[in-house]
C-alpha cells in the first residue's frame, strides 16, 4: 500500500453475528456527511438470499481465495467458519481511499483487531455488543437465513468473541437500535474531523 494517499480513515465495526452491527453500518452509509464507503470483503462462502456479488461480498471460489493469500493480496483474512474464508483485499481499501472517502468495515472480531493493529492511528475500532447471548440467538432465528447447526456455531463463536470486546476503542451496546445508531454517528463524526 506504498505510495498511496492514506489520509482516509478506517472505521471498523466488529461483533458477533446477530448483534445488529450490519444494520448500524447500513445506517451510517446512508449519512452523506460522513463520507463513508463500505469495504466489500471477499468470501468463499455461497451467497445467501438477496446478497449481490460486488455489493455485499465478492463471492469467489476457495481456490481463488487461496491464490489471493499466496499473492499477499489481503490486509487480513480468516477462516471465520470451517471452510468459509473471509478477507479484506488491499485493492478494496485503495479503491475507497482513491474516491477520497473513509472506509467502513463489517468484519469479525479478530479481523477487526488485525486492522486496528496494522493501522493504529487511522482506525476507530467499535465493538457492537448484543444485550445478551439469548437475545442474539433470538435475532439469528428471526432472520431465518441459517440452519439450526449454523445458528449453534454462530452462538458458540459469539461467546468467545465477547471476550475480545475490551481490546476495542469503544464498546457500543445495542439494546436500543435507534440510540445505538445515534451514538455510532457521533463516534464516527468525531473521529473523522
Ligand atoms: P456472514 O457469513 O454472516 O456474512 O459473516 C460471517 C462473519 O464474517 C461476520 O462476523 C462478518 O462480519 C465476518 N466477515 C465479513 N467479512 C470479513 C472479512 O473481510 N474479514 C474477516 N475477518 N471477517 C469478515
Amino acid at each position: 500500500m506504498k505510495g498511496l494517499n492514506t489520509t482516509g480513515k478506517l472505521i471498523v465495526f466488529s461483533a458477533p453475528s446477530g448483534s445488529g452491527k450490519t444494520t448500524i453500518v447500513r445506517y451510517l452509509l446512508q449519512q452523506p456527511e460522513l463520507d463513508l464507503d463500505f469495504s466489500i470483503s471477499a468470501t468463499s462462502r455461497d451467497s445467501r438470499g438477496t446478497e449481490v456479488h460486488g455489493e455485499d461480498y465478492y463471492f469467489i471460489s476457495a481456490a481463488a481465495f487461496q491464490k489471493h493469500i499466496k499473492n499477499d493480496d489481503f490486509i487480513e483474512w480468516e477462516e471465520v467458519y470451517t471452510n468459509n474464508y473471509y478477507g479484506t483485499l488491499k485493492k478494496e481499501v485503495e479503491r475507497i481511499w482513491n474516491l477520497g472517502k473513509h472506509v467502513i468495515f463489517d468484519i469479525d472480531v479478530v479481523g477487526g483487531l488485525n486492522i486496528k493493529n496494522k493501522f493504529p492511528e487511522q482506525t476507530l475500532a467499535i465493538f457492537v455488543q448484543p444485550p445478551s447471548i439469548e437475545e442474539m440467538e433470538k435475532r439469528l432465528r428471526g432472520r431465518k437465513t441459517d440452519s439450526e447447526e449454523k445458528i449453534k456455531e454462530r452462538v458458540a463463536k459469539a461467546s468467545k468473541e465477547l471476550k475480545f470486546a475490551k481490546d476495542f476503542d469503544v464498546i457500543l451496546v445495542n439494546d436500543d437500535l435507534e440510540k445505538a445508531q445515534k451514538e455510532a454517528f457521533k463516534l464516527v463524526e468525531n473521529f473523522i474531523k
